[in-house]
């Protein structure tokens, strides 16, 4: 059972990387998506205000029409002084709206420009992703198949092993492979090179029960005495 597994494991490293490599590209575009997200928003309100200083500015230039006609009804100096006086100040209203309407645009310019490869490259990456998770469930499905053809018959080992060992070879299967390997005549583990007792070696000739390595948890068996 252990050589099937073997021989599918370069399969079943796929079934597992396979999700796995998806969801960290899902999660890298999350965080693109978030970062171009966040400077987006800053955009947005920053073409937000640019509306507002264009209303106002709207505003005052008509406060100013206004202020120029009630300017030429002066009936005497002082009147004549007051409505300068006015004009002036909305003058330097309009004057400050312009400037502050011209650092907007700034802004908005430059979050643009910053923006602009970001942009692109998370609307690649997007695409990208999306023909990956297009493509991922038919090479699982071929891949589940190519297993399924490989371990044809491994069924009737699983049922002549006792359970709980079973469940373990299985837990520590994806982690650490092989699980089963061979102990050398010279009594050391061929998974991690450790040195097994004679009393183990013997016990696993013995074939009673089963041993794993003490180091690497693998399972172990002895060449000769595989049935
Ligand atoms: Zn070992």
């Amino acid at each position: 059972m252990a050589e099937i597994d073997a021989s599918a494991r370069h399969i079943e490293e796929q079934l597992e990387g396979i999700p796995l490599e998806l969801e960290e590209r899902r999660q890298a575009v999350g965080e693109l998506e978030a970062l171009v997200g966040g400077q987006g928003e800053q955009m947005q309100a920053a073409e937000a205000l640019l509306k507002e200083q264009e209303g106002d500015l709207k505003l005052r230039s008509d406060m100013l029409s206004r202020s120029r006609a009630k300017s030429a009804k002066a009936r005497n100096m002082r009147e004549a002084e007051a409505a300068e006086r006015e004009l002036e100040s909305i003058r330097r209203s309009i004057k400050d709206g312009e400037v502050e309407m011209e650092r907007l645009q700034g802004v908005i310019n430059r979050t643009r420009d910053i923006l602009a490869e970001p942009l692109a490259e998370l609307e690649a990456q997007k695409k990208a992703l999306e023909e990956a998770e297009q493509s991922t469930a038919p090479r699982l499905e071929e891949l589940r198949a190519e297993r399924d053809k490989i371990t044809v018959g491994r069924d009737q080992y699983v049922t002549q092993i006792p359970k709980p060992i079973y469940r373990r070879y299985e837990r520590i299967r994806p982690k650490i492979h092989p699980a089963v390997v061979e102990v050398s005549p010279e009594c050391i583990c061929t998974g991690c090179r450790l040195q097994v007792s004679l009393q183990t070696y013997n016990l696993i000739i013995r074939c009673e029960d089963f041993y794993a390595c003490q180091q690497c948890n693998r399972y172990l068996y002895v060449k000769d005495e595989i049935i």
